[in-house]
């Protein structure tokens, strides 16, 4: 059997559900180029750390091109008289065999026993070699390849990530031997043997590890944090070298003619903007400081993906629009800065392309779908308020009809039973017509209120307004009812204030004054009294107010709210015996907003109430829609 989930559920569920078939779509999907973007973008703007800075770059590019063997050999000896700690060569020392100087030999003789003789005196000496197409090692010539050389290559997104040969990882290891940037690095900082590295990828198939570079700054020329110094300032004895203290020196070519000496990075495109010797110096201070980028893992970008879309579909479905767009802007927004603030802070990188992904795909799918679920809903509704109108209608029609139909034979039962009562003699005829007369009377009654309300509800009444004095309209409704107030024993005091005439449709008003008296007679004691009053209103400008007091039976909190609904009498003992239909005050309300008034009452149970009138002293405003004179 089939469970039904319960309405309240459903939206979560939905939710979970599609946010889960949402994050194993985009997991499986690879959006590297994004990602890169992403990535680039946090490394751009997650500060500078220039403070500790152990690596001097010695450019041999420019007006040395290549450099000859004496001109390396020079600046050998200049840096081995210095306090240097290291002197590295990323150098392509055949180049400057090429140029067939004659003393080459000579000087690759003397800078390589000089190479040992630094080595010997603590000195650390390395030189940089690159792989060849079939990942074979370079190595200088001869004798310069029996000086310690190790592999110093960059590594371009070319085949993997986002392929954009952009340099965002460095090596740490190939085809199982530590790189010169290892090397160099773990010399420098004399790392235990156990050392734990931060942010290590290992990448079996190519026997290799790598890491994220963690650049310090920007990495393009008269930007990037390291100091350059030239050949030809050392050859020129110009470079003190106590600038060397405790540095690292790397050697290479840094030349404006050569664009292999340049490299793409997350901080430029440009082709010769940012030198690779620059580069080199960041993967080599990102292991000296060891902290390498470390990113997030798959299933960390998962479960950050689940949740957000999770969040996105479920608010979409459970706010109003604007606000689904806000929180979904919001949820982006804050997703955005906390990626941030972990990188700067913790040099963490969350995957961000999947997760905004996510939230985008959620939002742009789930909110057509909820846009055509909630037309589906208001066009039922539509089609029942429709039908309701109907009914309403079919209702009023029948109703006005019955009545219209019963008008005719009452009056002439009530004309009839006023003949019989001349003729009576017997006095228990006389009893029996009187019966008659009185029910009759009150089925008329009720005829005639039947008829106003279908009237009223179908709009069809008109206003005949004309300038009255209100004061006589209200005299005249006491007068009408001062024989049944006397057959109660009710004292009617009249407090009328002298006012201008005013414009309104005098019938309608006294209908509604005389239900209100007739209801202060009908709901009061034996023996007290009514109080009808008018005067200009003090609580409300422009109004005139007209108040018809009782101490009789007053009305409930409750019933007070309802009063003035349609058919509504309040179920209590006076209500019991007193004949009514609930109509009076609703149609009073009516004839009263008709004329851009308002009527109140001020009422509590057993201390009497008193219903106000408020008109406008200007007459009846009429503006469009409402029914017309
Ligand atoms: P009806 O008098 O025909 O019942 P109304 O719409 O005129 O209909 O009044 C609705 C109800 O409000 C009455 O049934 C009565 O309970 C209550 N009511 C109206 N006027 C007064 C009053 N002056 N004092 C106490 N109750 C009143």
């Amino acid at each position: 059997m089939m469970t039904k989930i319960s309405p309240p559920l459903r939206i979560p569920l939905l939710a979970l559900v599609a946010s889960g078939l949402l994050t194993v779509i985009l997991m499986s999907v690879r959006m590297s180029l994004f990602e890169a973007y992403l990535y680039d973008f946090r490394m751009r703007n997650q500060g500078n750390d220039t403070k500790e800075i152990d690596v001097v770059l010695i450019s041999s590019g420019e007006e040395t091109s290549p450099p000859t063997m004496e001109q390396h050999y020079k600046v050998l000896q200049y840096l081995s008289h210095s306090p240097v700690k290291s002197i590295t060569f990323i150098e392509n020392f055949s180049e400057s065999f090429e140029q067939r100087d004659p003393k080459n030999e000579t000087f690759a003789k003397r800078f390589s026993a000089l190479a040992n003789q630094v080595i010997k005196d603590g000195k650390l000496f390395y030189i940089g070699t690159k792989l060849d197409v079939t990942g074979e090692e370079i190595l200088p010539p001869f004798p310069l390849s029996k000086l310690p050389h190790y592999v110093a290559i960059l590594h371009k997104d070319a085949a993997v990530f986002s392929e954009d040969k952009v340099t965002r990882r460095a090596l740490l290891s190939i085809n199982g031997e530590p790189t010169l940037h290892t090397l160099l690095a773990d010399g420098i900082s004399n790392r235990p043997q156990n050392f734990k590295r931060r942010g290590i990828i290992a990448a079996p198939e190519v026997k290799s590890e790598y890491f994220m570079i963690n650049y310090r700054s920007d990495t393009r020329e008269g930007k990037h944090p390291f100091k350059v110094v030239k050949y030809e300032d050392i050859l020129d004895g110009k470079v003190a070298n106590s600038l060397f203290k405790n540095k690292i020196a790397l050697i290479g070519s840094i030349n404006h003619d050569n664009f292999n000496d340049y490299a793409y990075t997350p901080f430029s495109r440009e082709i010769f903007a940012n030198p690779k010797l620059v580069v080199h110096a960041n993967i080599i201070q990102t292991l000296i400081n060891n902290d390498a980028i470390v990113l997030a893992s798959a299933n960390v970008t998962a479960l950050i993906t689940f949740i957000l879309t999770a969040a996105v579909i479920f608010l979409v479905f459970r706010t109003t629009p604007a606000k689904g767009v806000a929180s979904t802007l919001l949820i982006s927004i804050i997703f955005i800065a906390i990626s941030l603030l972990l990188f700067r802070a913790l040099d963490f990188s969350l995957d961000l392309a999947r997760p905004l992904l996510g939230i985008f795909f959620a939002y742009y799918i789930f909110v057509p779908y909820r846009l055509m679920m909630e037309y589906r809903r208001s066009s039922e509704f539509e089609k029942q308020h429709e039908i309701l109108l109907q009914v309403d209608e079919l209702k009023r029609n029948f109703m006005s009809l019955i009545t219209h139909d019963l008008k005719t034979p009452v009056a002439r039962i009530q004309g009839m039973a006023e003949v019989l009562a001349r003729n009576a003699h017997a006095e228990s005829d006389k009893q029996v017509v009187s019966e008659i007369l009185s029910s009759t009377e009150e089925l008329n009654r009720f005829i005639t209120s039947i008829l106003e309300l279908a009237t009223v509800e179908s709009n069809h009444i008109k206003l005949q307004t004309s300038s009255k004095d209100i004061n006589q309209v209200i005299e005249k409704c006491i007068d009408k009812l001062s024989f049944q107030a006397k057959n109660k024993n009710l004292k009617i005091e009249s407090n009328l204030e002298p006012l201008f005439p005013l414009h309104i449709d005098a019938t309608l008003i006294s209908k509604v004054l005389t239900n209100l008296i007739d209801n202060a007679i009908k709901y009061s004691p034996e023996s007290t009294t009514l109080t009808v009053s008018s005067q200009e209103s003090d609580r409300k400008k422009g109004f005139i107010e007209i108040s018809v007091a009782d101490q009789g039976f007053g009305i409930s909190t409750v019933d007070k709210a309802r009063l003035f609904h349609k058919f509504y009498r309040p179920q209590n003992d006076y209500n019991m015996t007193t004949k009514g239909y609930g109509l009076g005050l609703y149609l009073s309300k009516f004839f009263v907003e008709l004329h851009n008034g308002e009527i109140e009452v001020q009422s509590e149970l057993g201390a009497g109430s008193t219903f106000t009138v408020f008109l406008p002293e200007q007459g009846v405003q009429i503006s469009k829609g409402e029914p017309h004179v």
